[in-house]
């Protein structure tokens, strides 16, 4: 994969977390946390975007991460522009290439694209112009760095470390881009206990996650686990999944509060939503005192404002003089 920085090791485009430094991972955290700002408290309004154009480019449906980057962006001075499948000219036959170039004659700094093909934001890196930056915001099963992001930061808000944390991943890991970018940030980050629990058809395949342990019954996965992240089963990346029954999943890997008592005391419950209450979490355990669910929501907007604010530094030392 190409490199995500420049030569002088700014954040240049970011599809991904593989090959992100601890220190790049970090970096990228503490500025998180410094916009970090709670419901209830004023919202950080910066110019650090002042006089670039994002385009949000959604082509899978989305509600958080594409009303975080709008936010995000709008928040930190830039225009905004919001396109997806309904939208935009792709539905009347437009290549991405065209509607790329087209955006990019309209001053576009950077593109924020979500797409279910897999390897369509390093076709974007390889055709856009110099001055432009390609944000992933979930690139098919593949990845979904800024989702990667803002878990571990949830994580380090509560746990201020990743060494020695047991976690564990349950439910459709196969076909979940989330898992594989959490599980990439957390190994850079120092987490060595990384637990996959999922029914064996939902495992990925043995080359991934390497230095994860794998479970098929979930009371063996998540018990004495620091942090369990419930995931979505992704119907709509299956050939068939008719003959799933949602009430004999929810048995077997559903997180209740019964399941709950299996993990450590001060467990957190982590979801990237959205979340199928009564499939794969109970609505109990998703409202109750272990979940931290809206606060990856409240993450994933201070997440967003480092990459971007991190590329804009990028590009602006790359700027045309007018
Ligand atoms: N929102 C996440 C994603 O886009 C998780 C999910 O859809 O289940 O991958």
């Amino acid at each position: 994969m190409r490199s995500q920085l420049d030569d002088h090791g700014g954040l240049r485009h970011l599809i991904s977390l593989d090959g992100l430094s601890r220190e790049a991972l970090t970096g990228l955290l503490d500025r998180a946390e410094n916009y970090r700002r709670f419901p209830g408290q004023s919202a950080y309004e910066g110019r650090e975007l002042a006089g670039m154009t994002i385009a949000n480019l959604f082509f899978e449906p989305s509600t958080r991460t594409r009303a975080s980057f709008d936010l995000a962006g709008r928040r930190l001075g830039a225009h905004v522009i919001n396109l997806d499948t309904q939208s935009s000219s792709r539905v009347k036959g437009e290549t991405m290439l065209d509607t790329i170039y087209t955006l990019e004659a309209m001053n576009t700094d950077v593109f924020v694209i979500r797409d279910s093909e897999a390897g369509m934001p390093e076709f974007l890196i390889d055709h856009v112009a110099d001055h432009v930056s390609v944000i992933s915001a979930g690139e098919a099963h593949v990845s979904h760095p800024t989702q990667g992001l803002l878990d571990v930061l949830t994580i380090r808000c509560h746990k201020r470390r990743f060494a020695g944390l047991a976690v564990a991943i349950v439910g459709d890991i196969k076909h979940s881009r989330v898992a594989r970018s959490t599980a990439r940030a957390l190994q850079t980050l120092g987490t060595s206990d990384l637990r996959l629990v999922a029914p064996a058809p939902l495992l990925p395949s043995e080359v991934e996650f390497s230095g994860a342990q794998r479970f098929i019954h979930m009371d063996d996965g998540i018990a004495g686990a620091d942090v369990v992240m419930m995931l979505r089963i992704q119907k709509e990346r299956m050939a068939q999944s008719a003959d799933l029954d949602d009430a004999q999943y929810f048995r077997q890997f559903g997180l209740d509060a019964r399941r709950l008592q299996r993990c450590a005391a001060d467990v957190l419950v982590m979801h990237p939503g959205p979340m199928n209450r009564g499939v794969e979490i109970s609505s109990e355990v998703a409202d109750g005192p272990h979940s931290v669910i809206r606060e990856q929501v409240n993450n994933g907007v201070a997440v967003r404002m480092a990459v971007l604010a991190a590329i804009a530094a990028t590009l602006t030392r790359k700027r045309k003089p007018l």
